[in-house]
Parts: C-alpha cells; structure tokens; sequence
C-alpha cells in the first residue's frame, strides 16, 4: 500500500493537534539533552504523574551530568527510590561517567554516541536526538505502535519482530524531516491523550478521515500483541531483627531484582514459610547459631509484589535476639532511627512506612 499522500497530512494534522492539546510538562520545549534523557528514562515505565515528582526531585539533586557523575551509585539510587527498575537508575548513573570521560562532560550529538551509552537504545537514542537536536530520528514507542497499527490497520503482533520492523520503517517514512522534534513529540502525546488503548474517541479525532482501522471498524481489536510474559513467581521470608535499636541490613548484589538495594536478611523459599517452618530451615539456623535466645513471629501478611518478570510474595518476621554471633556480624548493623538513610526496594519501604511510623 502507498502512504505517501497520506504521510504529509497526518504530520500537520498531528502537530496542530499538539499545539492544541499538548500537556504542560517540564521536558516539554526545551533543548537540554541531559534533562530530557533523564525525563525519559523516568517515564520508561512511569506515568507522567508519578514521574514528574520523581524528575523535579532528581534534577534537583543533580542538576548537571557532572554532579549525576560524581555522586555515589547510593545516592543515587536513594532518589530513585520508588520509582522501581532500578537498573535505569545505575545505568544513568554509568552513562554520566562516561560522558565525563569520553565527552568531556559535554551530551554527545551524534547519535551513534548516544546509543553507545549504558540504557540508551534505539527508542531513547532517537528521543534525545530529536527533541534536543532535532535529528531527522523517528521515535517508536508503545503509543506510537498502537496509533500505527490503527491507522494503518495492521494486524501484525506489535511484539513480534516483523511487526516491529514494520512499524518502525512506517514512523521513519512518515517523519517529519523540517521538524522531527515536534513531529515525535506531537504522535506520542496523541497515542497517550487521543488514541488510548481503549474506548478512544474516534468522532472527535483529527485523523479520523484517514485511519483505515476507523473505516473498517478494527479500532478496539488493535494492537495486536502475541505474547504474553509468563512471570515467575518468588516466596521472599524477611528478616526483621531486632537487637536492641538496631536492625540488620544486606545489599543485593546478585544480578538479580533490586541490584544494589538494601533489604532485611531473607530465606527466599519454594512457598511462604510459617513461624515453625522458618526456625527448622537451614539457612535460619545458620544465621542464629549459637544465639542463646531468638524470639521469632511473623508480623505482616503475605503481601503480592508484582515486577515486569516476577511476581514475589513476601513476609516479614520479626526476631528478636539476646546477642549478635559471628554470622549477624557480617550484616550491616544500622540503628533504626537511620534506616530511611539506606535505599531500599519499593517493598521494603512499604513494610518500613507501616512498622516504624
Ligand atoms: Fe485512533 Fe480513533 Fe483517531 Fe483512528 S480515529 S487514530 S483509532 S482515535
């Protein structure tokens, strides 16, 4: 099928739909390619609400690429918190060094450079290039595949290689070459306010006249998706000691969920563990040897925490003991009146805001 025509009236329908509609933001007209990137790794898996918040308090905190660079991957992680995927958090925090170190600091305008920097990919990278730039770079993110596959009726699963590949040779023919930043920016905030998932009202939209899904009454089938990702589910038993004002910490630092962040010991197990289950387990016993006295009841319900690839149920234990063994030594003992100072999962700070307010 032949676009072509088409092409040139959507762009300019799109862009005076945005002159008209486009939400007020802080990432929105402006240049800065260090404050966009960081906006749009927040609104990765963030809706705008939450993530403006998160934003003014980032920048704020590290207002330049230099001071991101400097600080420790902690702090920075302490201002992630909440956000979750803490990966685009450590990722940030590398990407920063290495434009210190390989661009003197300065955001780099190529976007081949761009793409080489840590959780940079190909939809950031044409983010970044456009709007700051603006670089003839089509973005293509999930609003951007919804609003194509209904104009252009495409029945091809939006996760499936081909349909991506289509839908992507699609957004680059219909860029707009005078003016890429307004183009991108005027279609995903048109998939996110016009064209929503579901229910969109088809009879006040612009493009209405040449959506071909519209025509043919295939609005509310599309996108098409294949694939739904099968989640894992996790059994995580937590460790709240007790000793005196203090409790005990560790950090993840297997590749694994929450990298990096701090947590109650835990006895992750094939199913949640009662109160006598968890004092016959191996790996308990191993922690308390030799303590002379450990009171142990469970002080939360299982709670369901849901990630991109896992679903982990968790509970909290408290224990409280008489006297710290060698194995309790090897924890980072914090007094709880300093806990808010650690970075935690989002899950650890629930159960923290319940139990110590
Ligand atoms: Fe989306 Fe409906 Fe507009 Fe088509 S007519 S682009 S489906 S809002």
């Amino acid at each position: 099928m032949d676009y072509t025509n088409s092409f040139t009236y959507i762009s300019k329908k799109l862009a005076d739909w945005y002159n008209d509609n486009k939400r007020e933001l802080p990432w929105r007209d402006i240049t800065d390619p260090y404050l966009i990137w960081i906006s749009e790794i927040i609104l990765q898996q963030t809706r705008v609400n939450q993530g403006l918040s998160y934003y003014n308090r980032f920048i704020g905190r590290f207002p330049t690429i230099e001071m991101l660079a400097e600080a420790d991957e902690d702090s920075v992680l302490k201002y992630w918190q909440g956000l979750g995927y803490y990966t685009r958090a450590r990722n940030l925090h590398k990407a920063a060094r290495q434009i210190m170190s390989r661009f003197n600091g300065i955001f780099p305008m190529q976007h081949a450079d761009i793409l080489k920097l840590s959780g940079i990919g190909v939809y950031t990278a044409a983010a970044i290039s456009s709007f700051a730039y603006n670089q003839p770079y089509a973005v293509v993110d999930g609003n951007v595949y919804r609003v194509f596959s209904r104009l252009f009726d495409i029945h091809t699963p939006i996760d499936s290689t081909s349909g991506k590949k289509d839908i992507a040779l699609l957004a680059q023919n219909l860029l707009s070459t005078s003016q890429p930043a307004i183009h991108n920016q005027s279609l995903m905030e048109f998939g996110a306010l016009q064209c929503v998932p579901s229910s969109p009202e088809c009879t006040i939209c612009p493009l209405q006249s040449v959506c071909v899904a519209f025509e043919k009454n295939t609005v509310s089938l599309l996108p098409v998706k294949s694939q739904k990702k099968k989640s894992t589910h996790r059994f995580f038993n937590y460790l709240f000691i007790k000793n005196q004002d203090t409790t005990y910490l560790q950090k993840r630092v297997a590749k694994d969920v929450w990298q990096n962040l701090f947590e109650f010991p835990l006895i992750e197990s094939d199913r949640l563990l009662s109160d006598t289950e968890l004092v016959e387990d191996v790996e308990f016993k191993s922690i308390f040897n030799e303590v002379n006295e450990v009171e142990v009841h469970k002080i939360s319900n299982p709670v369901k925490h849901i990630l991109s690839h896992r679903v982990i149920f968790a509970q909290f234990f408290s224990i409280k003991i008489s006297e710290e063994n060698e194995t309790l030594k090897q924890f980072v003992k914090v007094p709880l009146a300093d806990i808010d100072q650690y970075a935690v999962s989002r899950l650890m700070e629930i159960f923290l805001e319940m139990e110590l307010d």
